[in-house]
């Protein structure tokens, strides 16, 4: 069969010890053979951001900006003991956070679903994609402690003069704590524009959760520029998608989510999102069945990973020689989501194509009963394959789809 021609380039970021293993095991056996591409490659392994003082994470993220899709491996967060083991200068910071910084965007994580694998909530038959707004919020607060009864107040000076606006924020007896929280316009703004091209792109209906009756002008902020971004660039085409944008207040959201078949996209604040996603995660079962997706606001630049780690564990058996029962849809979801969209971006239906038959192929190889340990152990099973035997199962399923399409 002939190669499929992809006609720009898409960068790779590899990883570390598992994922790596399997990521090359992935590009080696599902990805090369089938289709004809440039890839920029740069090396996140710890040795390498070690060597190159990180300045392979800069490298890599101005090829992203300039390539506009980049595929990463999962890679190690140091801290203290992996300075020691593997003998580094000191503890890099993250490397997904230092990439998703560089790049900017909003993460979307989406999990994966198969038939035979059961949920903690059943009824999520269609996946809920947690879109976490990662600016600000809680997680850059102003806190000061109250040792005494005293007032505090929230004081506005604005940089082009004018008078500074002052609200109390209370008066309190005995001591307490207080905490003064922000969010700017521009990031909203780009932030709804992430979620409505992602749902637009997938076809999925956007809630955004706040508690606007509460917190009028901080979470108005979020409610008012989603509605104006949507009533004015978006509201057209979702319309011709059969698809909409709501504001819900979000404890309703969140009954309402837990009620439904999933299929929708739930827009959270930063602190918010810090909580659903790892309990939406949870309710879907497994780590390696979920994708993640860095989109930016203009919907032209995407990320993609799996949302699991580098899973040391597994690595350690690897090192040992021993065959692992690991679970590599995740990390073939990065692959095939980020060959998805070079396809929609070079306006190239057949690489798309080959993207979404790649994932149906590992779909299908789960719900025709081949599991790794994970699944296996979902599903109440006790016979699982390696990984390797994994892989052959879902190349055979490919070649089968491939031929079935002439
Ligand atoms: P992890 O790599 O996600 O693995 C934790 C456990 O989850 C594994 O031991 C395994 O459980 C299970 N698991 C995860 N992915 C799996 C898969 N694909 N198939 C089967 N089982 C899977 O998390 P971690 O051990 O906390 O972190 C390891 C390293 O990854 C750390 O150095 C951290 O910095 C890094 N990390 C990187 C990223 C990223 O690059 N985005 C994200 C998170 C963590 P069992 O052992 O029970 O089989
Ligand atoms: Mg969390």
């Amino acid at each position: 069969m002939e190669k499929i021609k992809v006609k720009n380039p898409i960068v790779e970021l590899d990883g570390d010890e598992m994922a790596r293993v399997i990521w090359a095991w992935i590009r080696e056996s599902l990805i090369l053979p089938y289709i004809d591409i440039d890839l920029k490659y740069f090396d996140y392994h710890i040795l390498n951001r070690n060597a190159t003082e990180d300045r392979v994470i800069a490298e890599a993220a101005a090829a992203i900006k300039e390539y506009r899709v980049g595929a990463k491996c999962a890679a190690i967060s140091p801290d203290q003991a992996r300075v020691k083991e593997y003998g580094l200068k000191k503890a890099w910071k993250s490397p997904n956070t230092a990439t998703r910084n560089l790049i900017g965007g909003t993460l979307f994580r989406q999990p994966i679903i198969c038939r035979n694998v059961p949920r903690l909530v059943p009824g999520w038959v269609k996946p809920i994609v947690v879109a976490r707004h990662a600016f600000a919020d809680l997680f850059d607060a102003a806190e000061i402690s109250l040792p005494a009864g005293g007032k505090v107040y929230l004081r506005y000076v604005p940089h082009e003069g004018g008078d500074p606006v002052e609200a109390e924020v209370c008066d309190i007896a005995g001591g307490g704590a207080a905490a003064g929280i922000y969010n700017t316009e521009e990031s909203v703004r780009g932030f709804a524009f992430s979620c409505l091209n992602f749902g637009l792109e997938r076809g999925f209906p956007v809630y955004l959760g706040t508690k606007n009756t509460t917190l009028k002008q901080y979470d108005g902020l979020f409610k008012e520029t989603f509605q104006e971004v949507y009533e004015t660039q978006f509201r057209k085409l979702f319309e011709g998608k059969g698809i909409r944008y709501e504001h819900r207040l979000v404890d309703e959201l969140a009954a309402f989510a837990i009620r439904s078949a999933g299929g929708f996209v739930w827009a959270c604040k930063n602190y918010d999102g810090d909580i659903i996603s790892d309990l939406v995660a949870a309710g879907f079962g497994s780590l390696g069945l979920m994708a993640s997706i860095l989109l930016t606001p203009d919907g032209k630049t995407v990320l993609t990973e799996a949302a699991h780690g580098t899973i040391t564990r597994h690595f350690r058996d690897h090192q040992a020689g021993r065959e692992t029962s690991t679970n590599p849809i995740a990390s073939i979801f990065a692959w095939t989501r980020a060959i998805y969209y070079r396809g929609l971006f070079d306006a190239t239906p057949a690489v798309q194509r080959f993207a979404l038959t790649l994932e149906k192929a590992c779909i299908d190889t789960v719900e025709a009963g081949y599991l790794t340990k994970d699944l296996a152990t979902l599903t109440g099973g006790t016979a699982w394959l390696t990984t390797r035997q994994f892989l052959v199962r879902i190349k055979e399923s490919l070649d089968r789809n491939l031929a079935a399409q002439g």
